[in-house]
């Protein structure tokens, strides 16, 4: 089968390694894709906004499957054209999708199905969302409705900080134009995925992400510094909960309303004293969160996905490695405000050639036989183990033979896990 795969990321570099593994794969076209890619992917120039010329493609090159990696295609509604034009997409219709893309659709949701989540009230306006947040205790998180590439939540120390945010996403227009109030939930953050048919939820695997850009979860929020999986605080009696009280309910809830979600669907979640919480939904893959999801697969990825768009998910639980991955970010210096670009990096196939080592590509380009930064995150070094210690040892080793003086990364990605042992 020939398959179309959406991105340029380290998510769709390790999503187009694993395809490629697939007995059921022909041909793996990407659009864009990155220069990781190009010895198992032929590289496709598509204007992705432009919905027909993805069919004429699809047609004329007889794609099987498309796959969509990030959110943006997702929520603009990509796969509802492609699907009436005959062709199978593994990635949510653009009214499922909505819960990514509108938190407040996700919140009335939430309610509607008595699935745990912060309470929270919505505003179009600035100044009853200030009247509302000066009335609630502190922290209080303000979160602009729409996508904002992460730029769009604001946890306020203070009420002050709040109504600045919330003039912030106003005046900017941040997401949409108009925001959510949240009650700050307690606990230690964590990723859930699973795989959606549109009926059944099948359990992927679980993950924990570093989001801020310093040492010791500091600094700005970025799209994420590292990720190791699983995640140990979800065990089997909270994986149960999960399922039971969010999963579950979700894909249930969303094929009542008309609008069934089949994909990927990935929970960012809060496990605190009172249990699982559900923070946001994500409509796809994470990243860098698949990077240490997939190595652990053994499963034919491609199968899977293609059950998901058919409607028909097998029943029987996944397999993977009993093992641990661990995957660091590098990124350019700069990232995530002012990334530099152009700067030459060396030694990856090195690194990549260590054994338990998997590396992604995201922000890099090709100049000759040169490889150059070109974006902010730019490689993804991913260390098996059979624990965490010895899945980061892996992954720093890896790391430690890439030449790449205008590149940086966190050196303490898996401390929480670790601090557990
Ligand atoms: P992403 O960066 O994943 O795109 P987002 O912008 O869609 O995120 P959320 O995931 O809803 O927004 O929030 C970002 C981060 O803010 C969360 O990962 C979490 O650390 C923090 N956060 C959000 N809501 C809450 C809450 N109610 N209580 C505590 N922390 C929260």
């Amino acid at each position: 089968m020939n398959v179309l795969l959406i991105g340029s990321g380290g998510r769709e570099h390790a999503i187009a390694k694993t395809l490629a593994k697939s007995p059921l794969l022909s041909t793996l076209f990407v659009a864009p894709g990155n220069p990781g890619m190009m010895e198992i992917a032929e590289p496709v120039v598509l204007k992705i906004e432009n919905h027909q010329a993805v069919i004429d493609f699809c047609r004329l090159q007889a794609i099987g499957l498309v796959v969509i990696g990030p959110e943006v295609p997702l929520v603009a509604g990509l796969t509802d054209p492609l699907v009436a034009a005959g062709i199978k997409v593994f990635g949510p219709s653009q009214a499922a999708a909505q819960l990514e893309g509108s938190k407040n659709f996700t919140k009335q949701f939430c309610l509607e199905h008595g699935i745990p989540t912060a309470q929270a009230q919505s505003f179009d306006e600035a100044a009853p969302a200030k009247a509302y947040a000066a009335t609630r205790p502190l922290p209080i998180v303000v979160k602009a409705d729409g996508l904002a590439a992460g730029k769009g939540v604001v946890v306020a120390a203070t009420h002050a900080e709040a109504e600045a945010a919330i003039d912030q996403i106003f005046a900017g227009g941040i997401g949409g134009n108009g925001l959510l109030i949240e009650d700050f939930l307690e606990g230690e953050e964590a990723s859930f995925f699973a795989l959606c048919d549109g009926t059944s939820a099948l359990p992927f695997a679980s993950a924990q992400d570093h989001k801020r850009v310093g040492e010791g979860d500091t600094g700005a929020n970025t799209g994420g510094m590292g990720a190791y999986s699983p995640a140990p605080v979800m065990d089997a009696a909270m994986t149960e909960r999960v399922i039971d009280e969010i999963i579950t309910p979700t894909v249930k809830g969303m094929a009542a309303r008309g609008t069934p979600f089949k994909g990927m669907l990935f929970a960012g979640l809060m496990i605190g004293p009172a249990g699982p919480k559900l923070i946001e939904y994500n409509v796809r893959f994470g990243d860098p969160e698949t990077q240490v999801m997939l190595p652990r697969l053994q499963d034919d990825l491609l199968a899977l996905l293609l059950a998901c768009a058919e409607g028909h998910l097998p029943q029987k639980p996944l397999h993977f490695a009993d093992e641990v991955a661990l995957t660091v970010v590098l990124a350019a210096k700069g990232y995530p405000e002012a990334p530099q670009k152009g700067s030459e990096i060396r030694g990856v196939e090195k690194a990549a050639s260590l054994p338990g080592v998997s590396l992604t590509h995201a922000g890099t380009r090709r100049e000759g036989t040169k490889l150059l930064a070109d974006g902010g995150r730019v490689l993804n070094v991913t260390g098996l183990g059979k624990d965490v210690a010895e899945a980061r040892e892996r992954a720093y080793a890896a790391v430690d033979l890439i030449d790449w003086p205008e590149g940086f990364c966190r050196h303490d990605i898996g401390w929480r896990a670790l601090q557990r042992n």
